[in-house]
């Protein structure tokens, strides 16, 4: 791999998750990669398509052989059609994932187990080119991001998982004590929850099936995943692999894809399912927890985000800028951990804004398969609507667009948004505090740091940020006062498959990736015996 795609790649890695501070460049420089890509242009392989689902074992159409278009958000076309699961499909789906984990020795062999998930790490590595062209394909991702977060990264990491699932400490000894008299000697086990449901969006969809399914596997539950009807091949095509490169049990691992959210709905219902682990909205997630709330299930939610950059009156603007306009723009605002409102001292304001409206204007955007684009479209036409009437209402509401704010008119298809930002936001404002999804940056003033903290926190949300200063101990105490899951100082890159990522307040419940992500699926037993 050439120096410079490892560069781009870091460089993603980073401004995805914190926004890469250090980085003076605007956006990655142009690159010449390994295979695919060729020149500027990424040539893609075949599609891949997989219009079966898996349930129970098989590869299998929806009942009454129901399908629906997946379309390509970058050219508006369809590139082929999806099982369109039923209520029954679900219901099987269930069915097999209760009786895998009842009665086979799935979540009690755990050498099995890492022997599958190191199997399934080099079946998905083995066709992680097929896999690139149809994430760019269904998801509208530049190329660029396929590189990191969008799937070599989360490929990676699957040995991480299997790594720590075969070294895991599943007793832990408390020791001899005698509270009744009679000495006892204590242990905790950790056991399998049961059958996970696992709902995912479509922003960074290999990413966030694998950081559910590998763990939940791992931990020794079985699974039905029902991805976002926008991007069902990246779980289609895992359950694919599963059935004809691993020796996962049927059953164990289950795929229902479907266009209606009412099928997925079943998951947090039905008793026979124990944990629901989430991703997506907070209004669905909402509506996940009551649903649950019916069986007492347990369930993970890792939910929406309007996380704050806040620039300290030190910083230097110019890499301020920079970080700010990547993040907003990489992959089109559609990531839960952007950093979407940029926070800027009054004292400086002017300085810091014309800093990110430029960089913002200097994005490059377009076409995904373009190996120099950072920005391809957004995942579809209502979401376009809905990201511009966010910037109509914040001109309602008296902000002022800067750059951008509109459909760009030199791209005649796909659903694509300028790169936007908005000026002189009150940060009690809808813009300020709804999160909009989309390439569109909110710049705030604030009076001093108290109050840059205030505005951080002036959120229902706490999934992410991060703090920008010459003075590194300044940052951190500032960082230590934002109510927030992750958060980046200097640039810093938290995304990692070691570490716990999730939020505070109605950013979600629980914790994905890390020693606590995998613990997420895991229960806990405590025996004593006669010491
Ligand atoms: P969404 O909530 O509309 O849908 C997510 C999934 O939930 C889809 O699979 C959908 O079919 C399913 N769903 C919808 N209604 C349901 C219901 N009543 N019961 C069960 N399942 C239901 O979210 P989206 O538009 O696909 O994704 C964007 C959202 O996801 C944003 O809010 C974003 O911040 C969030 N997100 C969060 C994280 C994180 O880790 N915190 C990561 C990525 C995306």
């Amino acid at each position: 791999m050439s120096t410079t795609i490892v560069a781009s790649m870091s460089l993603v890695n980073g401004l995805w998750a914190t926004g890469a501070v250090g980085n003076q460049r605007l956006y990655p420089a142009r690159t010449r990669g390994p295979q695919e890509l060729d020149s500027m242009r990424y040539v893609t392989t075949d599609l891949w398509q997989q219009e079966r689902m898996l349930v129970n074992g098989e590869l299998i159409a929806a009942s009454a052989e129901k399908v629906f278009e997946n379309i390509n958000p970058a050219t508006e076309e369809v590139i082929g059609c999806v099982a369109d699961g039923s209520a029954d499909d679900m219901d099987s789906a269930i069915g097999g994932a209760r009786r895998a984990f009842d009665s086979t020795t799935w979540s009690t062999d755990v050498e099995f187990r890492v022997h599958c998930l190191r199997q399934l790490s080099e079946a998905l590595g083995r066709n992680a080119e097929r896999l690139r062209s149809t994430i760019v394909a269904e998801v509208g991702s530049p190329v660029l991001l396929t590189y990191g977060p969008q799937l070599d990264t989360p490929l990676a990491g699957i040995n991480w998982v299997a790594d720590l699932v075969e070294h895991y400490s599943w007793e832990v000894d408390l020791g001899t004590l005698a509270p009744f008299g009679a000495p006892s000697r204590r242990y905790t086990r950790r056991e399998a929850t049961g059958v996970v449901g696992a709902i995912t969006p479509w922003n960074f969809p290999m990413q966030i099936n694998l950081a559910k399914v590998i763990p939940a596997l791992g931990a020794g539950n079985t699974i039905v995943l029902k991805p976002a009807p926008d991007t069902p091949w990246t779980a289609t095509l895992l359950g694919q692999l599963v059935a004809e490169e691993t020796d996962i049990p049927a059953g164990v691992f289950n795929v229902v894809t479907s266009q209606d959210h009412q099928v997925g709905a079943q998951l947090s219902a039905d008793p026979r399912v124990d944990l629901v682990s989430f991703t997506g909205s907070t209004s669905t997630g909402r509506r996940i927890m009551m649903a649950a709330s019916q069986t007492i299930k347990r369930t993970f939610l890792e939910l929406g985000g309007k996380s704050a950059m806040i620039a300290l009156d030190d910083a230097d603007m110019t890499k301020v800028a920079a970080a700010a306009a990547m993040q907003i723009t990489a992959h089109a605002g559609q990531g839960c951990a952007i950093t979407s409102r940029l926070l800027l001292p009054r004292s400086r304001y002017d300085e810091g804004a014309e800093a990110a409206i430029s960089a913002i204007g200097a994005i490059p955007y377009g076409d995904p398969t373009d190996s120099s684009v950072l920005m391809g479209p957004l995942i579809r036409e209502s979401q376009r609507e809905r990201v511009l009437g966010y910037v109509q209402r914040g001109l309602e509401e008296g902000a002022t667009v800067a750059v951008g704010g509109g459909i760009p008119s030199h791209l005649d298809r796909g659903y694509f948004v300028e790169p936007t930002a908005l000026v002189d936001v009150d940060p009690t404002s809808t813009v300020a505090q709804e999160e909009i999804f989309g390439p569109v940056l909110v710049i705030i003033g604030y009076n001093d740091d108290d109050d840059a903290v205030r505005i951080a926190n002036l959120s229902s949300y706490g999934l992410s940020g991060a703090v920008v200063s010459a003075d590194l101990e300044r940052a951190r105490t500032i960082a230590n006062r934002v109510r927030t899951g992750t958060i980046s100082l200097n640039g810093g890159t938290y995304y990692g498959i070691d570490v716990p990522f999730g939020g505070y307040r109605q950013s979600g419940i629980g914790r994905e990736s890390g020693v606590a992500g995998f613990e997420e699926y895991l229960e806990i037993k405590s025996i004593a015996e006669p010491a």
